[in-house]
């Protein structure tokens, strides 16, 4: 994506573009109503151990429901609330109503075996010198215990601000909340700075698993990740998981978890909890 941006500078009179522009300039005033306006639903997509098939934990996912435009996709809205700023308010919000939602599944299903919640920052929040006062806030409001939540951030957080990123991690881990490095591989792609970090799992990009039989560089690119993070006692999850060959040859390669439509897309938390209690559903 970023190696396109000097092109697209000639492009500015497509009129295409100025239709975008005008979207984006719509979109991004909505934005700022939006929370208020309770506008934002999370959204979960659970994570499978490749091991036993049961349900380990979800991811939360922000939707927009637009009053016009109906769904938005945060493809389209993350990147506008990076670069207004909203991202900070907008993170807040779902980090406490996924951790609501959480801690209301385990006064619901008590018998039933617990999992986490991941939810993503990014990396304008993480950077927030005051994260861990809200994350303790949030945590206290809730109830729900920090060995329950996962953070997923990614590579450039690390990279940019490794000292206060070693900072915060560090907190966590007093926490007990667990880090995740999403969309990993589409960075830097550089491993050599993954033992600098505690990090607990490493999220293998869906650009890596989507042509994993035909791709033979692909597949031992995730090897090589796989084995890399058991050397250091990391976890792996796999994204994109789409179809049962896949999930097989992740399992044969011994990835820890996947994710992906092949087990369930991004549901909302109604649908999620017919999924948890239903006894017969297995992956
Ligand atoms: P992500 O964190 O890497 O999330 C995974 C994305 O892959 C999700 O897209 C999910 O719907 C999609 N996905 C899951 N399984 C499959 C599959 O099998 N095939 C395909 N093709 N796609 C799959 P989504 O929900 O559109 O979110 C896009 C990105 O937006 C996320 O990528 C994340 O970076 C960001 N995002 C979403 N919610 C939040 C949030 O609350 N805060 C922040 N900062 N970012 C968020
Ligand atoms: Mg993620
Ligand atoms: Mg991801
Ligand atoms: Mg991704």
């Amino acid at each position: 994506y970023a190696k396109n941006r000097g092109r697209a500078r000639y492009e500015v009179f497509d009129p295409s573009m100025h239709i975008h522009a005008l979207r984006q300039l719509h979109l991004e005033n909505d934005l700022r109503r939006a929370i208020e306006r309770d506008e934002l639903v999370v959204y979960y997509q659970p994570i499978i151990s490749l091991t036993t098939g049961s349900l380990q934990g979800v991811e939360a996912l922000v939707r927009w429901r637009h009053p016009q435009q109906g769904m938005v996709s945060p493809a389209e809205f993350i990147p506008i609330a990076e670069e207004t700023g909203l991202i900070v308010a907008l993170d807040q919000w779902v980090l406490n109503a996924a951790c609501e939602q959480m801690r209301l599944w385990q006064q619901e299903y008590p018998y039933l075996e617990p999992i986490t919640v991941s939810v993503n920052l990014s990396g304008r929040q993480f950077s927030q010198p005051d994260l861990i006062k809200k994350i303790d806030s949030i945590l206290n409001q809730t109830g729900l215990e920090g060995k329950y939540l996962k953070l997923e951030i990614t590579e450039t957080v690390l990279i940019e601000n490794p000292n206060s990123a070693a900072e915060m991690l560090q907190q966590l881990i007093e926490r007990k909340i667990q880090v995740c490095l999403d969309d990993f591989g589409t960075g830097y792609s550089s491993l050599g700075y993954l033992h600098r970090f505690p990090l607990d799992i490493l999220k293998i990009d869906r650009s890596f698993v989507s042509n994993i039989e035909q791709n033979r560089s692909n597949s031992s690119i995730i090897r090589t990740i796989i084995t890399l993070a058991r050397e250091l006692g990391i976890r792996v999850i796999a994204e994109g998981v789409e179809t049962q060959e896949q999930r097989l040859f992740l399992q044969s390669l011994g990835c820890h978890y996947g994710q992906g439509y092949w087990f369930s897309p991004p549901i909302d938390s109604t649908k999620l909890s017919n999924l948890m209690t239903n006894k017969l559903h297995t992956w």
